[in-house]
């Protein structure tokens, strides 16, 4: 592999190398296996970036009966007011009853890929599904999420394997990427970032929280304690949530996300460079509502992190500190039940945002230290955003 590679005056790093390439090819093509196997799939490659990746996935799928065709979704020739429109071009099968896999090579705003799909699903097809090489989730204006992505990728210029600039650099057998340059217009520092973190009780949330405030100067919003500060300040928003709390009903979405609503214009006010949430979301219609509320205020969701740590070592935790802080509620029955409520709540929503592509597994035993730099790593992959310091 090359170490750097210059073209039209930018400079290009290794960035994805041909055998992880290969081994999530592999994936994919097992997942593709899996959902239409005996049923008889037409892929549609789209040309030109997608050569590649649609040659080895298509060998690797290995189904002896399955039909591809090379399509370009281009605009009409020659027609200079008419620019925006485009068709597919060069589909010369009838998609009527098929089960239809677009290939491509990277979904970026999302927005070939939506209009691409309305198109094909005018030809009646049974379904239409859609794999891609590489998915930028953060650059969606959509919201399209592909069925099946090799590799989510921060949101910035890649090439190689298929992919080019000013129709170089298609022949690479890896994946670069654009090298940043510290105080150009494509550094991440001012954006930004925003995450919800995830864990069962007794996963070190609390712990890593206060690392990534650290390390990446973001506020922290923890739902419980804005509650708990609400009501004891006696605010309407306190009096109300303090009605529920007592009766042991659950606090309404729509009260959830009036309070974050509120937190939210503090800390943007206060100039924060990203937000931890905390125990929020705990429900599809408030992660919903995350994104309504982010999106209004110029940003927007970027990761999800998962920190996993095994029942068994949950509850050995749990018990200790509730020996060490007398705390009422860290009691074998109670632990159990709360790693219960926990599971069933935060599943659906762990579902929601792996389809999104934003949700980041971490595993939660071991050292703090190493903990956190996985959750680092996750980050700068996944965003781009680096941490201040590098350990
Ligand atoms: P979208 O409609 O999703 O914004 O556009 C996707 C198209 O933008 C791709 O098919 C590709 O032509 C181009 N594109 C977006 N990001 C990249 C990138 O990082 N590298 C290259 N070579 N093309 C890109």
């Amino acid at each position: 592999m090359e170490e750097r590679i210059a073209i039209n005056g930018l400079t290009f790093v290794p960035y994805i190398t041909r055998d992880r390439i290969q081994a999530e090819v592999e994936r994919v093509a097992a997942e593709i296996k899996r959902d239409l196997e005996g049923r008889d799939p037409v892929f549609l490659c789209v040309l030109n970036g997608a050569f590649i990746f649609a040659a080895d996935l298509f060998r690797e799928l290995g189904i002896n009966e399955s039909k591809i065709n090379f399509v370009r979704y281009s605009s009409y020739s020659g027609t200079s007011s008419l620019g925006q429109v485009k068709e597919i071009m060069g589909l010369t099968e009838d998609l009527a009853g098929k089960d239809v896999v677009i290939i491509e090579d990277i979904v970026d705003t999302g927005l070939t890929a939506t209009k691409m799909v309305a198109d094909l699903r005018k030809r009646n097809p049974r379904s239409v599904r859609f794999a891609t090489l590489l998915h930028k989730p953060v650059s969606s204006t959509t919201g399209f999420q592909p069925d099946y992505v090799a590799f989510t990728i921060p949101p910035k210029f890649i090439i190689g394997y298929g992919l080019d600039l000013d129709g170089k650099a298609r022949n690479l057998k890896d994946i670069y990427i654009v090298e940043s340059e510290s105080g150009s217009a494509e550094n991440k520092d001012k954006e930004m970032l925003n995450l919800v973190l995830f864990g069962a009780p007794g996963c070190g949330k609390g712990t890593q929280s206060a690392k990534l405030i650290d390390e990446y100067g973001l506020h922290h919003i923890s739902t419980g304690e804005v509650l708990r500060a609400q009501i004891a300040q006696g605010t309407e928003l306190g009096k109300t949530a303090e009605a529920y709390i007592s009766k042991g009903q659950l606090i309404p979405d729509e009260l959830m996300i009036s309070i974050l609503d509120a937190e939210l214009d503090k800390l943007m006010a206060d100039g924060a460079e990203g937000v931890i949430f905390d125990g929020f979301p705990r429900t599809i219609p408030q992660a919903e509502a995350l994104e309504g509320l982010l999106e209004k205020r110029g940003t927007k969701l970027h990761a999800v992190i998962g920190l996993d740590v095994p029942e068994e070592e949950l509850i050995v935790r749990l018990i200790n500190r509730g020996k060490e802080t007398g705390r009422a509620d860290d009691n074998l029955e109670t632990i159990k039940n709360r790693l219960d409520v926990y599971h069933n709540q935060t599943s659906p929503l762990k579902d929601h945002y792996k389809k999104q592509g934003k949700y980041l597994p971490i595993k939660g035993t071991g050292v703090v230290d190493e903990i956190f730099n996985d959750i680092a790593q996750g980050i700068e992959h996944h965003t781009g955003h680096k941490r201040r310091t590098r350990k």
